[in-house]
C-alpha cells in the first residue's frame, strides 16, 4: 500500500510538471463533494468507502476504475476502504469468484486489511430488519405471482396499483414471512414487499421487493436460508452495517437513490451513508457487462475468463498489462457523470508508457528468414554487447551470441522493394543491431514453389558495432538472433475481439458476437528468441526490438516458450491526439 501511495504521488507530479499552468489538479466531482464534507466536519471527517463486487464473475477493467476510486479516496482522506462481496444471488454465485476477484485487486494494489466482508454474513441482521419494518407496517407478503406483480407495476407513463394483499395484518405478514423463511412455499408463491408508494413517478419506489424465495443453496451460508434479500434492500443496509460514509456506484444507481435512502430511514439505522454516482467505464471495441463476457467464455468463443483479448484484469494481465498502466489509465480517464466510450487506444498508451520505462529489450524474429554471411568464418561466435533498456542506465548490458547463420524477420527483406522501403533488397547494405553492417548479394528460392529459403549476404569486419569507418552511412537497423543459439518460441498475436467500435450497438434481432473479430488470435509457431530468453518466467514482460511488448504465457514450458503481444510499438494514440479526437 505504501509503494502504491509513493507511486500515485508520484504520477500527480509527473502530472504537474507537464501541465505547469495549473498549481494542483483540479479534484473531481466526487473528491470535491468528499472534501466539503470532511470541511463541515460530516462523519467526524471520517471517510470510508468500499467496493461490492458481486462474485458472478470476474473483474474488468470497468470495475478497476470503482476500486481505484474507492480505495483511491479512501487513501487520499486517511479513510479506509472494504472489500465487500455483494452475494445475495445464490444461483450465479461461487467461490471461485470470490478467489478470483481478491486476487485482481490485490494485483492491482489495494490492500482491504481485514475489512472483507460478505452481504451473506449480515443474513440475520437483514431478516431482523425485515421482521421490524413489518411490525412497522412499513413491509407485506404479496402473493401475486411474479406476472402479476409485473402488471400490477404500471408503467413510466402509468401509475401502478396496490396489490390486493398489501393491507394485511402485522400478525399475518409475520406469520407468512416466517414461514416463507421455514421453507414452507414453493420459489415465487411470496414475496416480502416494502410498503411505499405505488403511483409514485420513481417504478423503484412503487412497493418494490425485499425478500423473495430461493430454495438454493448458498455459496456460504448453505442450506441455512430459503429467502434471500434483494439488492437495494441489502446493499443500503451493508453500507449502514460497515459505517460506510460516501457509497460511490455508477449511473444506473441514480433512480434507486430514493430507495436507498428509504431503506436506511425506515429500518432507523444509524449510519446513514450519502450515495454518489459515477460514470461507468466503456471501452471501444470490447463488451464489459459480466452477462456477456460468461456468455463468451462458456460460448468458446475464448479460451477462457484470462483470455488476453478479453478486458478482464486476468485477461489483461495474462496479456502483460502492469498494475501502475492500470491505475494510470484510470487516472487519466478520470472520473465523470456523464457516460462515455474510452478509446481502448488510451489504455494502450499507458502500458506502452509503463513498459517503455522498464521492459528490458531484447532481439526475436517472428517469421525467420535465414541469412548467411558468406565471408564470416564457419565456427567463429562473437558476444555483441547489447543495451538492456536505453530508458534505464542501471539495466546495463547483456551479450548476445552472432554467427555466420542468422535469421532476421522476413518483413525486413523486399527482392523488390518498393520506395519508401529502406530495409534489406538484393544489393543494398543494412545494419544489424549492435552487430555489422551486411549486404546482400543473392537470393536462394525453393525452384518448385519460388518462396525465398535464405539470403546470402557478406559483412563488413570493419563495422562491428555498427559504424563505418569511412563514415558510409546506411538507411535501416534491422533485429536479429543466430540461428544456433535462438531458442524456438510461439508468439500470439492479439488483435481487437470485435470489429465494432461499439459492439453492445445492435439492431433488433443482431446478436453482439456477430461482430466478433475472426482475426483476433494469430498463433505464429516458429519464432526464434534470442538465448538470454531462456530463462524467462511466465508473466515477464519484454521490449522485441521494433515489434513491440511481449509477456511470457503460463502455457510456456522450458523448452516450448510461448509469448503473447501486449501491444505493438506504434503509438497510435498519439496519432490520435495529433489528430485533435483527443477525448482530453
Ligand atoms: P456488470 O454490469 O459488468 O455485470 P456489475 O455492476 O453488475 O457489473 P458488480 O460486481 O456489481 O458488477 O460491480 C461492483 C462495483 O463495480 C459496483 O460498484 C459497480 O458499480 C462497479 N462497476 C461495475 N462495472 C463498472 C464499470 N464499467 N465502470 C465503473 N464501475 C463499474
Ligand atoms: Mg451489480
Amino acid at each position: 500500500m505504501k509503494e502504491h501511495k509513493a507511486k500515485a504521488t508520484g504520477v500527480k507530479t509527473e502530472k504537474m510538471a507537464r501541465e505547469p499552468a495549473t498549481a494542483a489538479p483540479p479534484l473531481d466531482f466526487i473528491r470535491a463533494r468528499i472534501a466539503e464534507d470532511r470541511k463541515a466536519n460530516k462523519n467526524g471527517g471520517r471517510v470510508a468507502t468500499r467496493f461490492p463486487p458481486e462474485p458472478n464473475g470476474y473483474l474488468h477493467i470497468g470495475h478497476a476504475k470503482s476500486i481505484c476510486l474507492n480505495f483511491g479516496v479512501a487513501i487520499e482522506n486517511g479513510g479506509t476502504c472494504n472489500l465487500r462481496f455483494d452475494d445475495t444471488n445464490p444461483t450465479k454465485e461461487d467461490v471461485e469468484y470470490v478467489d478470483a476477484i481478491k486476487e485482481d485487486v490485490h494485483w492491482l494494489g489495494f490492500d482491504w486489511g481485514d475489512r472483507e466482508y460478505y452481504a451473506s454474513d449480515y443474513f440475520d441482521r437483514l431478516y431482523q430488519y425485515a421482521v421490524k419494518l413489518i411490525k412497522d407496517g412499513k413491509a407485506y407478503v404479496d402473493s401475486l405471482t411474479a406476472d402479476q406483480i409485473r402488471e400490477y407495476r404500471g408503467t413510466l407513463t402509468e401509475p401502478g396499483r396496490e396489490s390486493p394483499y398489501r393491507n394485511r395484518t402485522v400478525e399475518e405478514n409475520l406469520d407468512l414471512f416466517e414461514r416463507m423463511k421455514a421453507g414452507e412455499f414453493e420459489d415465487g408463491a411470496h414475496v416480502l414487499r416494502a410498503t411505499i408508494d405505488m403511483a409514485s413517478g420513481n417504478i423503484n419506489m412503487r412497493d418494490p421487493t425485499l425478500y423473495r424465495i430461493r430454495d438454493v443453496p448458498h455459496h456460504r451460508t448453505g442450506d441455512k436460508w430459503r429467502i434471500y434479500p434483494m439488492y437495494d434492500f441489502t446493499h443500503a443496509l451493508s453500507d449502514s452495517f460497515e459505517g460506510i460514509t460516501h457509497s460511490l456506484c455508477t449511473l444506473e444507481f441514480e433512480d434507486h437513490r430514493p430507495l436507498y435512502d428509504w431503506v436506511l430511514e425506515a429500518t432507523g439505522v444509524d449510519c446513514h451513508p450519502e450515495q454518489i454516482e459515477f460514470a461507468r467505464l466503456n471501452l471501444s471495441y470490447t463488451v464489459m457487462s459480466k452477462r456477456k463476457l460468461l456468455e463468451l467464455v462458456e460460448g468458446g468463443h475464448v479460451l477462457g475468463w484470462d483470455d488476453p483479448r478479453l478486458p478482464t484484469l486476468c485477461g489483461l494481465r495474462r496479456r502483460g498489462y502492469t498494475p501502475e498502466a492500470i491505475r494510470d489509465f484510470c487516472d487519466r480517464i478520470g472520473v465523470a457523470k456523464k457516460n462515455s466510450v474510452v478509446d481502448v487506444a488510451l489504455l494502450e498508451h499507458a502500458i506502452r508508457e509503463d513498459l517503455n520505462r522498464r521492459a528490458p529489450r531484447v532481439m526475436a524474429v517472428l517469421r525467420p528468414l535465414r541469412v548467411v554471411l558468406e565471408n564470416y568464418p564457419e565456427d567463429r561466435v562473437e558476444e555483441m554487447e547489447a543495451i538492456n533498456n536505453p530508458e534505464d542506465a542501471s539495466a546495463g548490458t547483456r551479450k548476445v551470441p552472432f554467427s555466420r547463420v542468422l535469421y532476421i524477420d522476413r518483413e525486413d527483406f523486399r527482392e523488390d522493394p518498393p520506395k519508401k522501403f529502406f530495409r534489406l533488397a538484393p544489393g543494398r547494405e543494412v545494419r544489424l543491431r549492435y552487430a555489422y553492417l551486411i549486404t546482400c548479394h543473392r537470393v536462394v528460392k525453393d525452384e518448385k514453389t519460388g518462396q525465398i529459403l535464405e539470403l546470402r549476404c557478406t559483412y563488413d569486419p570493419a563495422t562491428r558495432g555498427g559504424s563505418a569507418p569511412d563514415g558510409r552511412r546506411v538507411k535501416a537497423t534491422l533485429h536479429w538472433v543466430s540461428a544456433a543459439h535462438a531458442i524456438p518460441a510461439e508468439v500470439r498475436l492479439y488483435d481487437r475481439l470485435f470489429l465494432k467500435e461499439n459492439p453492445e450497438d445492435v439492431e433488433e434481432g443482431q446478436d453482439y458476437k456477430s461482430f466478433m473479430n475472426p482475426d483476433s488470435l494469430e498463433t505464429l509457431p516458429g519464432c526464434r528468441v534470442e538465448p538470454s530468453l531462456a530463462h524467462a518466467t511466465p508473466g515477464e514482460r519484454y521490449q522485441f526490438e521494433r515489434q513491440g511488448y511481449f509477456c511470457l504465457d503460463p502455457d510456456s514450458s522450458r523448452d516450448a516458450l510461448v509469448f503473447n503481444r501486449t501491444v505493438g510499438l506504434r503509438d497510435s494514440w498519439a496519432n490520435i491526439e495529433k489528430a485533435g479526437k483527443s477525448e482530453g
